[in-house]
């Protein structure tokens, strides 16, 4: 990852670039910071600076055999330690180098942005926390006692450096005291109390702000395409945070998605096109359970809207303009005599989908009985 990757914090970068060109790298520096401020793609961009024989005053080249092999996290002389936990197929003494594989394809997916309980959902870790332990950290001593490979430097990524569990971090402890010759420690952490007070002592503290609204915004739009009002809203929603940015876009397109596809459906069972309706209702395996779901309530909820619609209260109705005004249009089809049986035909298609059913069938179903409830006066 190049620093030009690496969303906003420009200071940060400044300051990063500047301690490798005045040869003042700290061995050990704690990258501290909130969730979503892109702590660890700028340990990476920094590790790539580091390690690139060829970087500019602003950046590493990005193209030569190191910089290529930094980014695909698979250069000899940087090595991670993260935390884990026993997964299927780890089923004791789970430590770092056991999940490399998943760690590399998971950071690269996600070009460095998430959090930890993103990764433990990847691993299927279930419920548990992840820990790094005194594993981790031998077999960490051991790499980083040998020769460096390739360039001058040894680097040594600890993300989430509070889950070190006790042994472990007196372990990595004697390697900061006593650190073998080149190399450079960037412990990644967002919960200082966790982190053992001797150890922050022999860190350098690399500060990490929230991120500025105008670069998520930016971010936004360039990433994903997003409009830039919905870029700015949801900038503001996340406060510095790109992981909740993120989310609140997702949740803005899930929702168009869910509109724009009741609204096609709702459509075709006001023409009572039934052959239309079956291809409908196959193509919603698509979506997967739990947006079948989504949809579901999102036509609950646009039913109890045409209530608040029939009883002039629709300046409650919290939606777009469009979608507030399909609701309006869709509300005089619903009265007394239709809504209880149409609210119990999607919460049992719900329950239906919860119990596993056969999404085709059930929406058919659902389809084919609105027809007529549609029509009832
Ligand atoms: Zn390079």
């Amino acid at each position: 990852m190049q620093f030009k990757d690496v969303i906003g914090q420009s200071a940060v970068k400044q300051r990063l670039i500047q301690s490798v060109r005045e040869n003042h790298v700290s061995h050990a520096q704690l990258f501290f910071g909130p969730a979503g401020c892109g702590k660890l793609p700028l340990a990476l961009a920094y590790a790539q600076y580091i390690l690139c024989p060829n970087r500019t005053e602003t950046d590493s080249c990005g193209v030569c055999p190191t910089c290529q092999k930094v980014q695909k996290l698979a250069h000899p002389d940087l090595h991670f330690v993260i935390p884990t936990n026993t997964t299927k197929s780890v089923k004791s003494n789970p430590e770092s180098d056991l999940f490399m594989e998943e760690w590399r394809e998971f950071t690269l997916k996600n070009e460095g942005y998430f959090s930890d309980n993103d990764w433990y959902t990847f691993l299927e870790i279930e419920n548990k926390q992840g820990y790094m332990s005194v594993r981790d950290a031998a077999s960490l001593l051991r790499k980083l006692s040998m020769k460096a490979y390739e360039g001058e430097y040894k680097i040594a990524i600890i993300w989430m450096a509070e889950k070190m569990n006790p042994q472990c971090a007196n372990k990595l402890l004697k390697l900061l005291e006593e650190p073998p010759a080149k190399t450079v420690f960037l412990l990644i952490a967002e919960d200082q109390e966790e982190l053992l007070a001797t150890i922050k002592s022999r860190t350098a503290l690399v500060k990490i702000p929230v991120l500025d609204s105008a670069s998520i915004e930016q971010a936004l739009q360039k990433r994903y395409g997003c409009d830039p009002q919905q870029a700015h809203d949801s900038a503001i929603i996340s406060e510095g945070d790109w992981l909740t940015a993120c989310r609140s876009f997702k949740d803005f397109e899930d929702h168009k998605l869910f509109f724009t596809t009741f609204q096609q459906w709702m459509r075709l069972c006001f023409r009572a096109a039934y052959s239309e309706l079956i291809d409908f209702s196959a193509n919603i395996k698509n979506l997967g359970r739990e947006k079948q779901k989504e949809l579901l309530n999102y036509g609950l909820r646009i039913f109890n809207n045409a209530l608040l619609f029939n009883n002039n209260l629709s300046e409650i109705v919290m939606l777009p303009e469009d979608e507030k005004k399909f609701n309006a249009n869709f509300a005089p089809f619903v009265n007394p005599a239709n809504l209880v049986q149409i609210a119990g035909l999607f919460e049992e298609a719900i329950r239906q989908i919860e119990r596993n059913g056969y999404a085709p069938l059930i929406f058919t179903d659902v389809s084919f009985k609105m027809i007529g409830l549609l029509k009832k006066k």
